[in-house]
């Protein structure tokens, strides 16, 4: 039983507040609470903190801060607010899209002025979807950077980080006041530990197969490519106390990643004029809706890849990524002087392929819609072009606990838990109930600012300044 009485427990310890999970959002989580003079330990199952977050690209989206003025960038809370409310349909909730969007600058200017994460932004691609400059992330813009710079924050600060300890039960007492968690060690012994709050950062489900076949079935089969930790328990903890939980179902998937490499290749080469076309050399969608629906596109595809298509430009531009790069040197990459030559390296049907092309190459010149929606820039693919095979993968889950603005968890009547809390992609994103909801940063967005409030919020409780 994951949720245990209290009254069967005989704590081995107590701490004021105890934080499940050392990404993102747990880290953060402990340094706001930290910094708002609250004692923390950190309970983290790998031996070494990584989470997806170390498998991310780092960047954080954030709007209105220091970094991007000091960029001379414009962008405003309300620009991003509707950026991420567009992109989800109006499917996810408005009010706390807004919040988070508010919260963001706060989040990003506090981890550079007080712990020095040096985040500055990409000035150079515009995400999709995004109306302006706002991803920031530390110097070499990767994920294990940031988990680098939270984790060494943590150090400095001394806040305990207890790794190899996975939290397997909460034990709950009257009113559902979470009094204490039992951790399992590698060597199968047990420890307990009682706490006056509780910060649920230990993300999503994407790492528990029958759980994404009961929630996203139709994602199932697909590659996972984020943290193999991410096993689903803030859910199964939250279904047992009876809290609130949203978009179960949704999600952010990946629709390029170099098959059988398993590497990232990164979308901007969609962006900026590539093409994806299926085993029969036909394009089959609008690449610019996003790469979180193109996942589940390409997984329909016959044998479910396809290839992305593009030229000596884009190539070019591609360098600047890191995993493109990565992918190269695996041998990921093909490259053909003429169209006949890439149809037969990527063993392609030369006619329908030559078409494909002529027909994208004539939509840069009119400037005309295609019949998915998508319109060309005026850079027309020339030869040598490339290709690289990609499938869809499953990135990470959005669905989760519900939790309002001061990322209190809710039960299912919508009242907070005294002193339950959480973040990242523990809580509900703002990414609505599917894939296509997914804006690029908001698996981060949620991490970094639902962990800062919950971090502040837990230490305000255990000070007794919290105002129900
Ligand atoms: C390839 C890839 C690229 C991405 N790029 C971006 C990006 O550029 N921008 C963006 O916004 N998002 C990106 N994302 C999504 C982003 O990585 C996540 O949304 C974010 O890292 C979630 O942070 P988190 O702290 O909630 O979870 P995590 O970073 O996964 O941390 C959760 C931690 O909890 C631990 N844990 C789990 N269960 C337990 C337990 N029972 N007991 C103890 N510990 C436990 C895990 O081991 C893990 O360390 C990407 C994801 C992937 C896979």
């Amino acid at each position: 039983m994951p949720i245990l009485p209290a009254t069967e427990a005989n704590f081995d310890a107590e701490v004021p507040i105890i934080v499940i999970g050392a990404g993102a959002c747990g880290l953060v989580a402990a340094l706001a609470a930290t910094s708002d003079g609250g004692e923390v330990v950190v309970l983290e199952r790998d031996p070494v903190p990584q989470g997806s977050t170390a498998l991310s690209s780092g960047l954080i989206p954030a709007a209105g801060t220091k970094a991007q003025e000091a960029q001379g960038l414009i962008d405003s809370a309300d620009q991003m607010a509707a950026d991420i409310i567009n992109k989800a349909h109006r499917e996810n909730d408005p009010a706390m899209v807004a919040a988070l969007c508010h919260q963001s600058a706060v989040s990003i200017d506090w981890l550079n002025d007080a712990h020095g994460l040096n985040l500055s932004v990409i000035d150079s691609f515009l995400y999709p979807g995004h109306s302006a400059y706002r991803m920031h992330g530390t110097p070499s813009k990767t994920g294990q950077e940031l988990i680098g710079a939270l984790s060494s924050r943590a150090e400095a600060l001394e806040i305990s980080v207890i790794t190899d300890a996975q939290v397997t039960d909460l034990f709950a007492g009257p009113g559902s006041e979470i009094k204490g968690v039992r951790f399992h060690r590698p060597d199968n012994s047990e420890e307990t530990l009682g706490c006056k709050a509780i910060i649920l950062a230990c993300n999503g489900y994407g790492g528990n197969p029958e759980m994404v076949a009961e929630l996203i079935p139709d994602m199932k089969d697909a590659l996972y490519f984020g943290h193999a930790g991410n096993q689903g328990e803030a859910i199964a903890w939250g279904r047992e106390l009876g809290a609130g939980m949203t978009d179960l179902g949704g999600y952010q998937g990946h629709g390029s990643v170099a098959h059988p490499h398993g590497i990232l290749v990164s979308w901007a080469l969609m962006m900026e004029g590539g093409i994806q076309v299926n085993r029969d050399a036909l394009r089959f969608s609008n690449e610019h809706d996003g790469y979180s629906e193109q996942a589940r596109r390409v997984l329909i595809q016959p044998g479910g890849i396809a290839w992305n298509i593009y030229d000596q430009r884009l190539h070019e531009f591609a360098q600047n990524f890191d995993d493109y790069k990565q992918a190269e040197a695996a041998g990921a990459i093909r490259k053909a002087s003429s169209v006949g030559d890439l149809a037969e390296i990527c063993g392609l049907p030369g006619d329908a392929l030559e078409e494909t092309l002529g027909d994208v190459n004539t939509l840069s010149l009119t400037g005309d819609q295609d019949k998915f929606g998508r319109t060309f820039a005026k850079n027309c693919l020339a030869a040598p072009y490339y290709a690289v095979k990609v499938t869809g993968a499953l990135f990470h889950t959005q669905g989760g606990l519900n939790v309002d603005e001061r990322a209190r968890v809710l039960k299912s009547d919508g009242i907070p838990f005294p002193n339950l809390f959480a973040g990242g992609g523990a809580a509900r994103g703002l990414s609505g109930p599917s894939d296509w909801g997914y804006l690029s940063g908001n698996g981060l967005l949620t991490a970094v600012t639902l962990g800062h409030i919950a971090g502040s919020q837990a230490a305000s409780l255990v000070k007794n300044e919290f105002l129900p």
